[in-house]
């Protein structure tokens, strides 16, 4: 179904990943020409959407983005490729600079080179560090407290300059956690680290036991607290970004408001799928906040966003759906890591 905005040439950068496949999904249904540029580190050749024109390659090669955004004349960009665990930016802070800082500067640059003056960026909650008021809203102050938002932070100050000097318009989403699936494109990763995609291997009996970091945290069961929002309702956020580009840049939060701990997402997810899932408390994994929930209200006033799957058993069945349906295409698919 298309959308009220004019058909567009979009680049999707980690259009192969969880999130970058199901924005795919929507800018198609919204009836735009999709160009997806992955190196498949992370993501998979059989989630990119079989509309989309796929390149396979680093968004740090140069020549083959400007050839790509020349060629099809991109008008605008969606740029999600980048790493986003938090603890391996704790322990390898070089490639989230490399990947997420200069790779995002290359891409920013090859844009000007090109004349693409729209860029959407998928920022993160992690901008944040620990704000001591909740729910968070985009005029807090930025004080991240892992490598992994610092990164993204950087780029998120690199394009109000870019806009400045070139007049590159920008919308920044800040995501909370990304959860459920669509159909055909859900979350998978080589190792694993989420939560939900974990809990939900446990229980399928493929881990053992769910480790959950830490249980002394300044909340109602000692867990952490984040806001879950559907993957596709985050999807669908990109679409009306690109609608609001004509009215200048901006950043808002791309979350639905409402925290829950880990352990209440455990419970969401032993009743979903009616098996037991074993836990053990382990210490708390370096660099998480405690508690992070966003205040919606500036997407929704200013955008007109609502999350149609907002509550978590939907998110955890829709996840549970996509995995009982799709896990063994990675197995299948021939990709080196699987
Ligand atoms: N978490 C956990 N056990 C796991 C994975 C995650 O207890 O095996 C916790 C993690 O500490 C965090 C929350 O679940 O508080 C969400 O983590 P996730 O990695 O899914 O997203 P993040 O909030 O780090 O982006």
């Amino acid at each position: 179904m298309a959308t009220k905005g004019k058909t567009m040439n979009i680049l999707i950068t980690g259009g192969a990943g969880y999130i970058g496949s199901v924005v795919t999904e929507e800018c198609v249904a919204a009836g735009h020409n999709t160009f997806v540029i992955d190196n498949l580190v992370s993501g998979h050749k059989w989630m990119v959407h079989p509309n989309s024109e796929f390149y396979e390659a680093d968004i740090r090669n140069t020549p083959v983005v400007n050839q790509i955004l020349q060629k099809n004349r991109i008008e605008a960009v969606i740029h999600m490729a980048a790493f986003s665990v938090v603890g391996d930016s704790m322990s390898g802070p070089y490639g989230y600079y490399d990947n997420n800082v200069s790779g995002g500067l290359l891409l920013l640059d090859a844009m000007r080179e090109s004349g693409v003056k729209k860029i959407i960026f998928s920022s993160t909650a992690a901008v944040y560090g620990e704000p001591e008021e909740q729910p968070i809203e985009e005029s807090v102050e930025l004080r991240p407290t892992n490598a992994y938002g610092e990164t993204k932070l950087a780029f998120e100050k690199a394009l109000k300059w870019f806009d400045y000097a070139h007049g590159i318009k920008y919308t920044i989403l800040r995501y909370f956690n990304a959860a459920g699936a669509s159909q055909r494109c859900g979350e998978l990763h080589k190792p694993e680290t989420h939560l939900i995609p974990l809990v939900l291997e446990v229980a399928r009996g493929r881990i053992p036991v769910l480790q959950i970091y830490g249980n002394d945290y300044p909340t109602k069961d000692g867990t952490c607290i984040r806001d879950y929002v559907h993957v596709r309702d985050l999807a669908r956020a990109h679409i009306l970004g690109l609608e609001s580009l004509e009215k200048g840049s901006d950043v808002y939060n791309l979350g639905s408001g409402r925290g829950f701990t880990v352990r209440e997402v455990i419970d969401a997810a032993r009743k979903v799928t009616d098996r037991l899932i074993p836990v053990i408390y382990s210490d708390r994994r370096d660099g998480d906040p405690p508690i992070l929930v966003a205040s919606p209200a500036k997407i929704i006033q200013k955008l007109g966003w609502t999350p149609d799957y907002s509550d978590l058993t939907s998110m955890i069945e829709s996840a549970w759906k996509w995995g009982n349906d799709h896990h063994h295409l990675a197995k299948a698919s021939g990709e080196p890591r699987w």
